[in-house]
């Protein structure tokens, strides 16, 4: 696998890397999709960000919907059943300067080191989200813990919820939720907002939203697969005070404190925003190399869905297939 050049690699096996890979492997491009995940990551897996949830209900073609790891199961089914071939590891370094283009890969669960070759790259490698890093939080992932008003929203119909961030993200999310939850909690570390004036306003002025400040959450309390209340830790002015605030039965913990996308090892060597999204050139998902494809969560910071990254991964392949094909590979 070291020595041949392959057409086409798909950087990451999430809903945007697994349909690149339908995509390719129809048009006869015997696509290798590098699976990505990490062992010593607990929310960076093979399958992408779905592998971390429970219930997807807004995938088109599952009227009943679905669990988020069995439509990834099915995305990589179909992929293979036209010839796409998956390698574990992640690709912890990229030449993209020299033709073909070099990547050495590193399979965390067997520690090794592997160097692939390819004439097209697609970087679908998502974004990952930001977490608290307390100890159920990952646990309670999809069990009331989310990092998606969008997604997640609608199961907290009448209950409360507690959105953490100051951001305009974390801003949206809590005016999004108060059209499901009774009550909505923004906690935010400190009195100073990120947000936008607007948005702050709007999320200020809604009668459902209620602000604690100079907070952090500094643990869940719950069962297994429920969350009742959210401690909260004083900071700044408030250091030493804690206080349990009250969100059952059933309540939610939208954490919204950002999104890392997952470009670093493309850092100098492809065009990306100051937030470190690749920049992908006049609505196509092509990006300042020629031949390297993006699609998904890593140049998409504002829909952030698996259909929107899907979509951008299928555009992905069909700019990789007319590119092979204009150069006459
Ligand atoms: C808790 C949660 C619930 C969600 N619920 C929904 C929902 O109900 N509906 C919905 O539409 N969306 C939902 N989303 C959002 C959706 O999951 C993402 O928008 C979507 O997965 C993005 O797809 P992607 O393929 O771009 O990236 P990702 O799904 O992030 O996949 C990226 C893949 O690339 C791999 N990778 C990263 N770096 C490398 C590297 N260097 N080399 C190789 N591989 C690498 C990663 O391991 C991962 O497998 C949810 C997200 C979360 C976190």
């Amino acid at each position: 696998m070291g020595e041949a050049v392959h057409k086409v690699v798909i950087l990451g096996s999430g809903p945007a890397g697994l349909t690149a890979a339908i995509y390719a492997a129809r048009a006869n491009l015997a696509p290798l999709v590098v699976e990505g995940g990490d062992v010593s990551s607990k929310t960076d897996l093979p399958g992408g960000q779905l592998m971390l949830t429970t219930e997807v209900e807004n995938f088109p073609g599952f009227p009943e919907g679905i669990m988020g790891p069995e439509l990834m199961e099915r995305f990589r089914k179909q992929a293979e059943r036209f010839g796409a071939q998956f390698v574990p590891g992640r690709a912890v370094s990229a030449n993209v300067r020299e033709r073909p283009f070099t990547l050495e890969l590193h399979d965390t669960m067997q520690d090794t080191r592997t160097t692939l070759r390819c004439h097209a790259l697609i970087v679908a490698t998502g974004a990952s989200a930001k977490y608290l890093g307390i100890e159920p939080e990952r646990r309670l992932l999809g069990h009331g813990v989310t990092t998606c008003a969008t997604c997640d929203g609608a199961f907290f119909r009448g209950k409360q919820v507690v959105v953490v961030g100051g951001g305009d993200s974390a801003m949206e999310e809590a005016n999004f939720l108060t059209r499901y939850a009774s009550k909505v909690y923004v906690v935010h570390r400190r009195e100073g907002f990120r947000a936008s004036k607007i948005m702050l306003e709007r999320a200020q002025n809604n009668p459902k939203v209620e602000f604690k400040l100079n907070r952090t959450v500094k643990d869940i309390v719950g069962g297994e697969r429920y969350l009742d209340a959210v401690v909260l830790e004083g900071t700044g002015p408030d250091a030493g005070k804690e206080e349990r605030l009250e969100i059952g039965p059933a309540g939610g913990l939208f954490v919204a404190i950002g999104h890392s996308p997952n470009g670093e090892i493309f850092a100098g060597q492809l065009d990306m925003h100051d937030t470190g999204y690749l920049k992908t050139l006049d609505g196509t998902s092509r990006t300042s190399v020629e031949g390297v494809f993006a699609g998904g969560d890593i140049h998409d910071s504002h829909y952030r869905q698996a259909i929107t990254a899907s979509g951008a991964g299928c555009k992905a392949a069909i700019d990789a297939e007319r590119w092979l094909e204009a150069q006459g590979l």
